[in-house]
């Protein structure tokens, strides 16, 4: 269905945009958690922590690849 879709996640604290991606799976996951640890040591994260819990910290947009 034509152009794919993109999401930028960016780190609701220091407003780094940490991944882009078409859908957030295992590896966006991981780098997410990796920055939201560094970023913010002192946040509490569910365990296991889910993708949707994870993103909390995060604000997504939607983007589109150029053609
Ligand atoms: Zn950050």
């Amino acid at each position: 269905m034509g152009k794919d879709r993109l999401f930028l996640a960016s780190c609701r604290y220091c407003h780094i945009p940490v991944t882009i991606a078409t859908r957030f799976g295992p590896e966006e996951l991981e780098t997410l958690l990796t920055h939201v640890r560094s970023c913010k040591p002192t946040t509490r994260l569910p365990e296991p922590p889910g993708i949707e819990g994870v993103l909390k910290h995060f604000e997504v947009r939607r983007t589109e690849e150029r053609e």
